[in-house]
């Protein structure tokens, strides 16, 4: 991974620059609500570094991989949508729509969802 990018929006909350109110906050993620909520609990888990998305992770990134599903799990049950369930996507590249090139994963949840695409 390299290190923060001055023109990257996560990198910057990330770094504490917006004064955002961390879900959670680890010394490898950072998870703060979406600015543009699709779900009741529509939470992002992001790394603290930056990485453009989940297709540059490698064998190097295991202690973040492992990580990101542990905050994943704890924001869920913070937010009181273990029980009922919950979806949790990644976007990378343009066919999925990624619109924020620092690697991210959504975590939705708080109401019955359809079926992905
Ligand atoms: P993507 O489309 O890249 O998978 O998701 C990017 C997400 O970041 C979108 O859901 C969008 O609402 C959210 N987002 C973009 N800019 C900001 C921001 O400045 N603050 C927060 N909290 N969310 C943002
Ligand atoms: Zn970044």
């Amino acid at each position: 991974m390299s290190d923060s990018l001055s023109d990257c929006i996560f990198c910057k909350i990330a770094a504490g620059e917006f004064a955002t109110d961390f879900v959670m906050e680890t010394d490898l993620v950072v998870a703060f609500d979406d600015l543009s909520p699709q779900a009741p609990t529509h939470v992002l888990i992001v790394p603290r570094q930056h990485v453009s998305s989940i297709a540059h992770l490698t064998a190097d990134d295991r202690d973040l991989i492992v990580e990101v599903t542990l905050v994943i799990n704890r924001v869920a049950r913070l937010r009181g949508i273990d029980a009922t369930g919950y979806r949790v996507v990644t976007n990378s590249g343009a066919d999925a729509g990624q619109t924020v090139s620092h690697l991210h994963w959504h975590l939705l949840g708080g109401a019955p969802m359809g079926p992905i695409a």
